[in-house]
C-alpha cells in the first residue's frame, strides 16, 4: 500500500516510518556514493529523505539538488533541512518558494549553529533569531509544506536549562511544528525520559529518535563531542573490545544500533531517522536485524 501524502500522517498510521538524513556531497566521487545509497535505501518505502543545509549556508543551492534529484528518482517525499543562519527573512521566503517548485514536500526548520569560534548566535539584519520564528514563517506563508522540528534528549546545549529548552520545543510544535527529530543519542534511557516530559508539557507532535550507526569510533567521538551526546560505557566498552580493526569497530556499530533500534521500536516510537552520512551497510544491517526488508528491488 503507498504511504499517505500527509507526512504527518504517516507518522500517526501504526507503521514505522523510516526518514533518511543525506548531506549534500562534496565531490563526483562522494556523489556517486550518496546515489547509490539513495537507491538502496528508496526500496525500504521511507516517509521522508531528507538532506542537511550546509553549516552558515554554505551548501544551500546543493541541499535543493540532491532533494530534487532524490524525488525525481524515485518519488518518495523529500524534506529540506533549512536554518536561519546568514539569511534575512527575504532570503528565507526565496529558498522556500524554490523549494515549493522542485516538489519538497517538507522542510526541517532549524535555527542553525553559531559560526565556529563564535560563542553565541546571532541573526543577520532583518533574520530570524530562533526556529520558532522560521516556523511560524513557513506555517503562515508556505502552508503546504509539513515542518519537522528539533528535539534534544540531552538538552540543547546552549539551554539555560532542561525545562527551557522543552518549552521552547513547546513553542516550535504550538508555532506549527508537525513531527520532532531529536538529536543522536546512545543512551535510549535519555529518550524516553525526554518523550515522557515532552508528553506532560503537552507535545503531542510524533517525536522521532535520531539514530546514527556508528562504523568509525574516532569519527563518533568527533561528533558526540560536537553535539555533546554522552556516551554511555556499554558503548564504549564495545569499541575499546573492537580495538583498531574496522571491521570489528563496524560489527561493533552495528550490534549497538540495532539493539538501540529494537529497544526504541518496542517502547512504541513512532518512526526511527537514520543519519546515514551518504552511506547505507550499516543502516541496511539495523533493518535488517530489526526484520525490516526492502518493500521492493528493482
Ligand atoms: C534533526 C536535526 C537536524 C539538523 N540539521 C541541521 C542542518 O541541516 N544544518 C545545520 O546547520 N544544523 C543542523 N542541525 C543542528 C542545529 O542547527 C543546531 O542544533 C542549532 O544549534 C539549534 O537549532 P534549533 O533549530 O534546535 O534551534 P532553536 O530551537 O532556535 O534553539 C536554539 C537554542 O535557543 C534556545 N531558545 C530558543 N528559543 C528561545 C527563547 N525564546 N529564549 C531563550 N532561548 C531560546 C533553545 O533552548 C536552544 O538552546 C540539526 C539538528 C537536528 C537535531
Amino acid at each position: 500500500m503507498p504511504r499517505p501524502v500527509s507526512i504527518k500522517d504517516a507518522y500517526q498510521d501504526g507503521r514505522l516510518a523510516l526518514s533518511f538524513e543525506l548531506f549534500p556531497p562534496k565531490t563526483a566521487e562522494s556523489e556517486a556514493a550518496m546515489w547509490s545509497t539513495v537507491d538502496e535505501l528508496a526500496s525500504y518505502g521511507p516517509a521522508l529523505v531528507t538532506c542537511t543545509y550546509g553549516a552558515g549556508g554554505s551548501t544551500r543551492g546543493r541541499t535543493l539538488e540532491v532533494i530534487e534529484g532524490v524525488r525525481r528518482r524515485h518519488d518518495v517525499p523529500v524534506a529540506s533541512h533549512l536554518t536561519c543562519v546568514g539569511s534575512s527573512i527575504d532570503d528565507l521566503r526565496g529558498y522556500l518558494s524554490e523549494a515549493r517548485q522542485r516538489g519538497v514536500a517538507a522542510i526541517v526548520a532549524l535555527r542553525g549553529d553559531p559560526p565556529q569560534g563564535a560563542t553565541s548566535f546571532q541573526p543577520v539584519a532583518g533574520g530570524l533569531r530562533y526556529a520558532a520564528e522560521l516556523v511560524a514563517l513557513i506555517r503562515a506563508e508556505f502552508p503546504q509544506f509539513a515542518i519537522l522540528v528539533a528535539g534534544y534528549p540531552e538538552t540543547h546545549q546552549e539551554a539555560t536549562s532542561p525545562e527551557a529548552d522543552l518549552e521552547n520545543l513547546r513553542r516550535k510544535c504550538a508555532a506549527g511544528g508537525d513531527v520532532v527529530i531529536t538529536q543522536l543519542f546512545y543512551d535510549n534511557a535519555d529518550f524516553f525520559r525526554f518523550r515522557d516530559r515532552c508528553q506532560a508539557l503537552g507535545i503531542s507532535a510524533p517525536i522521532v529518535p535520531g539514530v546514527m550507526p556508528v562504523t568509525n569510533y574516532a569519527q563518533i567521538r568527533r561528533i558526540a563531542a560536537l553535539c555533546k551526546a554522552r556516551l554511555p560505557e556499554s558503548f564504549t566498552s564495545a569499541f575499546e573490545a573492537a580495538g583498531n580493526d574496522e571491521a570489528a569497530q563496524f560489527e561493533a556499530g552495528v550490534t549497538f544500533a540495532a539493539r538501540q533500534v529494537e529497544e526504541l521500536i518496542a517502547g512504541g516510537v513512532p518512526g526511527i531517522h537514520f543519519y546515514v552520512l551518504n552511506r547505507s551497510p550499516a543502516t541496511v544491517r539495523v533493518l535488517g536485524h530489526v526484520g525490516l526488508k526492502p518493500a521492493s528491488r528493482s
